[in-house]
Parts: structure tokens; C-alpha cells; sequence
């Protein structure tokens, strides 16, 4: 019988503040924790038991020394595409297999300057790219509620590593959901800010412009509170500002909840729209307004995020060619090309080569019109449609997903996702991340098998503390 974590981040932290434990005994029991979600949902990478126990031993220096930490002891959890200075990050490829980065990403950074630990590296589809967490040659991620389905992805490892009990806090990373699809599916409360808001110092790209750090817990107060540890202007990252300053507490009395009419549609699940239902019969019984309203180009958001994701991705990724970057197959003497061809071939699984492929080509120079242009045009229709929707409302509430997690062995490849319940839950989250605006997914019940379902709430750019202040009333 596993034993879970069940105390929060924010307890923690009191209790090892308080000397009732020691950062050292914290980590060594969510080792030992973790030890057992591996056995039973393969969510780590790799475990850093060694630097563990050593940053814990660091943790508890500190205190001595009376620093205050408002993180002391407390076991995080990181996303495999998150340096971490000593500690391997492969962004789940072979490519990066032995990459030990001499750098900390400035949120992992700044989690550990306030007495996190970091236990483990969790697993991620190969670069962020998949829904499942099946995309990864260091193999697929269980959901520790039923172990016949996925976790979630991109940031499965981390969901599962959290809902396993290892730890109460984790970060993954969100280009298109990868944060939110499975918080939802592990029923965790799952935050991505808004562009910017976290520094992308230190993550292993995928899609520039759509990526952004994202936080993963149990409790909604563990968010806020990595959240504003973690968040304001990084030197090594030009598109992050100080947010302003918190306001007085959101008032739920006539909030205005939006509900766009396209992300409500039959596509989705019954269970899905029966949990936006009873969320936003919650919030009109606490006192706020709900306003239909309507995203008319939302259903475009897939195709969308796919020719702007990959275009970017087959960019970002250039850098691995086996010379500079990345893991090299073949022997120099054979030429430069022939090295490229053999690392890349070798070293990129499936699911990536095809979108690196397909990114090329959107942004060949027969194709850009027709494919990345356009898709850039659309980009910002959509941003205008949402700006609009935000003008009406305070904040916009939709499904997460689709429905609960699907079984393993089921997900399709990128291209195969235009239909069915893939192609609405690429719907609801994408749309965040194609506007830059802050969303996140909180537990929203149960369905099929007595497994979570979540509900979203996106809320305008830089509006990132009222729309945590909103979930509140939710949780
Ligand atoms: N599920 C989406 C995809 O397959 C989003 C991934 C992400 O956010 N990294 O690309």
C-alpha cells in the first residue's frame, strides 16, 4: 500500500519552520514515496536521491541560521525538460539522454532559493509533444488512479508523481495543455500563467512563443504560493515583468462568468459539460453572472496550434544536429551531414520526427502562406475573439478535457487529431496558449470509472492573481 503524501506544501513547510521535522526527515520520506509511485506509475525520469538528501541537509542549514523559508523541506517535483544544475534533463529523448545541465532553470531557481528540494526529474512525452505521456523512450506514465490509463501529457510524470503522493508540489511545462490535461486526469489543481509571467529560463523549448513553466498540486494554495515565489522579471528571460500588484480579494458577488458556446458543445463528453455545469451553478448560487457568449474561430485552435507549434518546434529543435548540441551517432570522419542524418535519425523518436517534418515544411517557402501565415493570421483572430469575450466577461470557464483520462495504447499521432474527443481537448487548452492568457484547471467531480474530471477558467493576460482569486471559489 502506497503511502501518500497527503500534507500540503504550505503545512509542510509550517511544520518544518516549526522544527516538529527536518528538511532531511521530509525528503527522506518522499523518496521512499517516490521509490514506490515508480514501481507502480513509472512517473520519474530519473530519482536525485544523492543531491536530494544534500540540498535537504542545505534546507536545514539554512533554518538554523534563521533564514525564513517559505518552501522549507518541502519535496517539488520537475519536469524533465526544467534544467537542473548536477542533475540530468533529457526532455524525454534519447537525444538528451546524458545532457547534465551546469545551470538551474530560473524557476526551479527560485523554488529552491525558498527551501524546495528537488526529489526527481518526472517524465514527459519526447520534448513536450503528446497528450498521453506515451511519447517517451524511457516508457509510458500510469495514472496511479487506474493503472490501465494514461496519466495525462505532456507533464504526466509530474501529475503522477503528485497524485501518487511522492510530493505535494511539482512543475511541468504547457505549449498546448501539458499542464492542465494531466492535472486534470490526476485530479490536481494544474496553473498555466500568462506568457511571461514565468521566466522560460532554462526549459528545453518546444514551441517559443506557446511554451510556459506551469505548476501542478493537490492544493490550490500550494500553486499560489510557488507561483508567487517563482514569479517577476528574469534578467535571462526578455518576454517576463512583474506582475501588478494583487488587489483586494475577488469579489464573487456579480463577477461575470463567461461561457463560450463552442467549448460547451456536443463534442465533448457528457460528463465533461455535466462538471462546467455544476461548477458554474456554483459560482451563480455564490453571487456571479453567467453570460453565454461565443468564440466562433475556436474550433480552428487545433489546426492552429499545430502548424505554429511544429514550425516553431522544427526551429527551436534545429540546435540538435549531434555537433553543438545533443547526442551524436556516427563518426565525424563520415562528414557533417552524414552525422546530422545518423543523430538525428537515431537519436528523435517517432511522434517528434513527424512534427519536425511537418513544421519544415509549414514553413517552407512554397508552403508558409498557406500553412504557418495562415495559421499566425488565425492565431491572432482568435486573440481578438478572446480579448473580446474578456471585455464581457471576468473570466471564461470551459472543460479541461474531453472526458477522464483514456486507456494507454490509445493515442494517436498528431495528424489524427482532428476529430473526436482528442480534437475538443485540444480545443479547450490550446486556446490559452495561442493568446498568452492565464488558465487553469481545477478538480471538477468524477466520471466514467469514478475517475476526476476538470473544469478551466482562463482569465486576460497579466490577470493571473484575480483568476487564482477566482478559482478559489471552486475549490
Ligand atoms: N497535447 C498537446 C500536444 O500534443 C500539447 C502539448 C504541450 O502542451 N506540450 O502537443
Amino acid at each position: 500500500m502506497l503511502r501518500r503524501m497527503d500534507v500540503s506544501a504550505v503545512t509542510l513547510a509550517r511544520q518544518v519552520r516549526a522544527g516538529e521535522l527536518s528538511a532531511a526527515e521530509s525528503v527522506r520520506a518522499a523518496l521512499a514515496r517516490a521509490r514506490e509511485a515508480q514501481a507502480r506509475t513509472n512517473a520519474f525520469v530519473t530519482l536525485a536521491e544523492a543531491e536530494a538528501l544534500a540540498a535537504a541537509e542545505r534546507v536545514d542549514a539554512r533554518l538554523a541560521a534563521g533564514e525564513a523559508l517559505p518552501l522549507a523541506g518541502v519535496p517539488l517535483v520537475v519536469k524533465d525538460n526544467l534544467c537542473t544544475r548536477g542533475v540530468r534533463t533529457t526532455a524525454g529523448s534519447r537525444m538528451l539522454e546524458g545532457f547534465v545541465p551546469p545551470y538551474d532553470a530560473t524557476v526551479v531557481a527560485r523554488l529552491v532559493a525558498a527551501g524546495a528540494v528537488t526529489i526527481g526529474k518526472a517524465s514527459l512525452d519526447e520534448f513536450g509533444m503528446g497528450s498521453g505521456n506515451e511519447n517517451s523512450p524511457f516508457g509510458a506514465v500510469a495514472n496511479p488512479l487506474d493503472p490501465t490509463r494514461v496519466a495525462g501529457g505532456s507533464s504526466g510524470g509530474s501529475a503522477a508523481a503528485v497524485a501518487a503522493g511522492a510530493a505535494p508540489l511539482a512543475l511541468g511545462s504547457d505549449t498546448g495543455g501539458s499542464v492542465r490535461l494531466p492535472a486534470a486526469f490526476c485530479g490536481l489543481v494544474g496553473f498555466k500563467p500568462s506568457y511571461g509571467a514565468l521566466s522560460r529560463y532554462g526549459v528545453i523549448a518546444y514551441a517559443s512563443s506557446l511554451d510556459q513553466v506551469g505548476i501542478l498540486a493537490r492544493d490550490l494554495a500550494d500553486v499560489e504560493l510557488a507561483f508567487e515565489l517563482a514569479t517577476g522579471a528574469d534578467p535571462f528571460d526578455a518576454t517576463t515583468y512583474d506582475l501588478p500588484a494583487a488587489g483586494p480579494p475577488v469579489a464573487i458577488e456579480g463577477l461575470r462568468v463567461g461561457l463560450p458556446r463552442e467549448l460547451l458543445s456536443d463534442g465533448f463528453g457528457a460528463a465533461a459539460l455535466a462538471a462546467v455545469e455544476r461548477a458554474a451553478a456554483s459560482l451563480e448560487e455564490q453571487g456571479a453572472e453567467l453570460v453565454e457568449l461565443s468564440l466562433p474561430s475556436a474550433p480552428a485552435a487545433p489546426a492552429c496550434y499545430f502548424v505554429a507549434a511544429t514550425g516553431e518546434a522544427s526551429s527551436d529543435l534545429a540546435r540538435f544536429d549531434g555537433t553543438l548540441f545533443g547526442g551524436r551517432v556516427g563518426a565525424e570522419a563520415a562528414g557533417q551531414e552524414a552525422v546530422m542524418r545518423a543523430s538525428r535519425g537515431a537519436l528523435f523518436g517517432p511522434e517528434v520526427k513527424r512534427r519536425l517534418l511537418f513544421g519544415t515544411l509549414a514553413l517552407s517557402a512554397e508552403r508558409y502562406d498557406e500553412l504557418y501565415g495562415r495559421a499566425l493570421r488565425v492565431r491572432r483572430k482568435l486573440a481578438g475573439e478572446l480579448e473580446a469575450a474578456l471585455e464581457r466577461a471576468d473570466v471564461l470557464l470551459l472543460p479541461t478535457a474531453a472526458g477522464v483520462a483514456f486507456e494507454l495504447g490509445r493515442e494517436e499521432p498528431f495528424e489524427a487529431r482532428f476529430q473526436g474527443p482528442a480534437f475538443h481537448t485540444d480545443m479547450a487548452t490550446a486556446l490559452a496558449n495561442l493568446a498568452g492568457l492565464p488558465a487553469v484547471s481545477l478538480p471538477g467531480g468524477t466520471g466514467e470509472g469514478g475517475l476526476p474530471l476538470g473544469v478551466q477558467l482562463m482569465g486576460p493576460a497579466r490577470g493571473d492573481r484575480a483568476l487564482l482569486g477566482v478559482a478559489r471559489h471552486l475549490v
